[in-house]
């Protein structure tokens, strides 16, 4: 029986982000936090489910978050910087065109490849004294106690911890045996990804582009591709899933447009369903749901992974302020489990959490809609915001994750 100070299942980007994060931080006396971290499968391929042929889009603040954590030293060759966003609706004048350096910042945010972070990611887990690495391993079974959860893994060995933290994503196992209070709806839609390669440079230009089948991303990737991420009804995705490459890319072509020319390649596809699932209370006795365990978003605003690691960065903080007043004159060693950090963590993520599924889900449908009052009044937002500018800088800070 092995103790640890903190137990998390799940890692992906939320898991090995926040073990990387708690070891940066000590005890008083100077002695190390004990993390495992266990994870069914390694990062080794591109169909690993944490870190497949996604890339995703960081906001400017994720940048700093991981700054913070120490982490953006690694990635930072890693990810492409968004220089200028458009915004457009296909078939309407309506275009919102925002640049960094209208807002003097070196980027709007950043494009990262799940595939290549997790093998950067994976090799500081190895490396780092203070975290046991279990991988491949599974949680067998596991049970409250007062003072302590209890594990017991599939190969046998067993562990105890003051805290167990579900980063196991969204079917997490954890978060389905506590039962705790869900919110699902079924968009009805998938989101098609692929890399594709375009005639012309993409310069550091994401765009948005919202058509009647549903929203369009492309955001530029290193080796002068772009990422694709397609949201379209699940019968239109199975279509687009069978084509060849040459009629996918048609589809494409008409759907985009020529703002980058001829789309010329389109790589691998890969489809995934979207709902919403979002766990309303995300923790219950010295356990605590982070990232897609928690909440599970539509990705037409890109903002998943952004709030799973402001969860990541919100449960650092909790523990160092324990370790922190643990150290102040406190006769006891810090709880890193008890229930003053988990509810003061909770209600520390309860608006944010909020806020972004109300945004997300309303962006959604509003903008997933061929009907012609919404057509005319989602155009007429994008005229409006693009000629007034205090409402263009504030979806512009918004893409930056700064609110
Ligand atoms: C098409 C698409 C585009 C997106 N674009 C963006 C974007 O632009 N910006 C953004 O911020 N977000 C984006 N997202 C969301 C983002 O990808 C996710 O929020 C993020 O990757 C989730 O990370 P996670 O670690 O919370 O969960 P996951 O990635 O699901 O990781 C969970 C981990 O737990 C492991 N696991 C599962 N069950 C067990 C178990 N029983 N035992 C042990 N281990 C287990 C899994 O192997 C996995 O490694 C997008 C998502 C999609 C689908």
């Amino acid at each position: 029986m092995t103790h640890y100070d903190v137990v998390i299942n799940g890692g992906g980007m939320a898991g090995a982000v926040l073990a990387l994060g708690l070891s940066q931080l000590g005890r008083a006396d100077g002695s190390a936090l004990r993390i495992a971290l266990i994870e069914k499968s390694l990062p080794n391929h591109n169909l690993h489910p944490g870190f497949d042929a996604r890339s995703i889009a960081l906001a400017g603040h994720s940048r700093d978050l991981l700054q913070q954590l120490g982490l953006w030293p690694l990635l930072c060759d890693l990810a492409t910087p968004i220089t200028a966003i458009q915004v457009s609706d296909q078939g309407h004048a309506g275009q919102v065109n925002m640049q960094a350096e209208d807002y003097s910042v070196p980027a709007l945010g950043y494009v990262i490849e799940l595939n290549s972070v997790g093998q950067v990611l994976y090799q500081q887990l190895q490396q780092h004294s203070g975290i046991e690495l279990l991988c491949p391993a599974q949680i067998q079974s596991w049970q409250q106690a007062p003072d302590q959860v209890s594990v017991t893994l599939n190969n046998g060995s067993r562990l105890t911890t003051c805290l167990l933290v579900a980063a196991d994503g969204n079917l997490s196992q954890i978060g389905r045996q506590l039962n705790l209070p869900r919110r699902q709806f079924d968009y009805q839609q998938s989101a098609i990804i692929a890399n594709v390669q375009t005639a012309m440079a993409h310069e550091g230009r994401a765009f948005e582009r919202f058509t009647p089948e549903g929203p369009l991303a492309l955001l530029p990737m290193s080796g002068e591709r772009c990422s694709l991420v397609w949201c379209v009804s699940n019968a239109r995705a199975g279509q687009l899933m069978t084509l060849d490459e040459a009629d996918f890319l048609i589809q494409l072509q008409q759907a985009f447009g020529y703002r980058l020319g001829r789309m010329t390649r389109a790589g691998s596809r890969h489809c995934y369903p979207l709902v919403l699932d979002e766990v309303t209370r995300p923790w219950h006795h010295r356990v605590v749901l982070v990232g897609n365990a928690a909440h599970l978003l539509h990705p037409i605003a890109g903002q998943g992974f952004n709030l799973g690691l402001r969860d990541v960065a919100a449960l650092v903080e909790q523990v160092r302020q324990a370790l922190l007043s643990s150290g102040q004159g406190s006769s006891n060693q810090a709880d890193l489990g008890s229930y003053q950090l988990l509810s003061r963590y909770g209600q520390s993520r309860q608006a944010d959490q909020a806020a972004l599924v109300g945004v997300t889900s309303a962006l959604a449908i509003l903008f997933s809609n061929d009907h012609p009052v919404l057509a005319a009044g989602r155009n007429l937002g994008l005229m409006t915001m693009a000629a007034c500018s205090s409402l263009k800088h504030t979806l512009a800070w918004q893409a930056m994750g700064k609110r």
